[in-house]
């Protein structure tokens, strides 16, 4: 059984119990739009286990980067901003911006991003 939790706002998308406009959906990997875009192309890829932050990437759970950076490329192809360029974003924590203590990917594309990011 894949941990979940209860009062997790991505669970409850992976769920299907909140409503999401999904991109990609498998047995490990979940993708969505996000509600409130950064850029043109704004997705959320998220693993279905709940794991609360990128800190908490282990040996055992390593590869489910792996599997969420291939989705974004992917997703990064199909949206047509492949060869232009894109942004991957992780958040950790407070001062990293994190918000929804899911682990999530940012696919962020169609338009320029500076560096160094805000
Ligand atoms: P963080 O700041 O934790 O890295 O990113 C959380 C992201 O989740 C934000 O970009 C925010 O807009 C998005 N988000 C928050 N609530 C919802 C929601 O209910 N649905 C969707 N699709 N995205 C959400
Ligand atoms: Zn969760």
């Amino acid at each position: 059984m894949l941990k979940t939790m209860e009062n997790c706002l991505f669970c409850k998308i992976a769920k299907k119990e909140i409503p999401s406009t999904l991109v990609y959906e498998d047995a490990s990997i979940l993708a969505f739009k996000d509600i409130n875009p950064q850029a043109p192309v704004h997705t959320i890829i998220i693993p279905r286990e709940h794991i609360e932050r990128v800190s908490e990437i282990t040996e055992k759970n390593a590869s489910l980067l792996g599997e969420m950076a291939l989705v974004g490329n992917r997703l990064a192809q199909k949206e047509g901003v492949s060869e232009r360029g894109y942004r991957f974003v992780i958040n950790c924590n407070r001062e990293g911006g994190q918000t929804v203590f899911h682990l999530h990917l940012h696919l962020l594309g169609g338009r320029s991003f500076r560096w160094p990011p805000g």
